[in-house]
């Protein structure tokens, strides 16, 4: 299943960043998916409990916003979210660019750290 595979690859990458900041756990992880990266969302996160069991983000809740395909019309210089896909709805030229919507990122991550305590002995 290409979702169970994409959490862990999030999960690896969350958990390097949490590890970098010498957190205890991960409380949120706010995710990015536009319509093209090909990821059934709540595949993802039917996946995500599965995968992250006994790991660092295990009670992290998962959110996750759904980016919308935007264009680059080469022809007349429009950004548009196309009404057809890769149709740039001033022109109608299909010569365009995807600027968003294949992309699966990783937009903030909430982390908690250790209270810090002071010893006295
Ligand atoms: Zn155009």
């Amino acid at each position: 299943m290409h979702e169970l595979s994409l959490c862990r690859g999030v999960l690896q990458q969350v958990t390097r960043i949490a590890e970098a900041h010498h957190a205890i756990a991960i409380n949120a992880i706010h995710l990015h998916i536009g319509p093209l990266a090909g990821v059934e969302v709540e595949l993802l996160e039917r996946a995500f409990p599965l995968v992250s069991r006994g790991t660092i983000a295990e009670h992290a809740t998962l959110e996750v916003t759904r980016s919308v395909v935007t264009i680059y019309c080469a022809k007349c210089g429009n950004r548009c979210e196309p009404k057809r896909l890769f149709i740039c709805n001033s022109c109608h030229s299909s010569v365009t660019e995807l600027l968003s919507g294949d992309e699966i990122r990783i937009e903030n991550i909430v982390l908690k750290k250790r209270v810090q305590t002071d010893h006295v002995h």
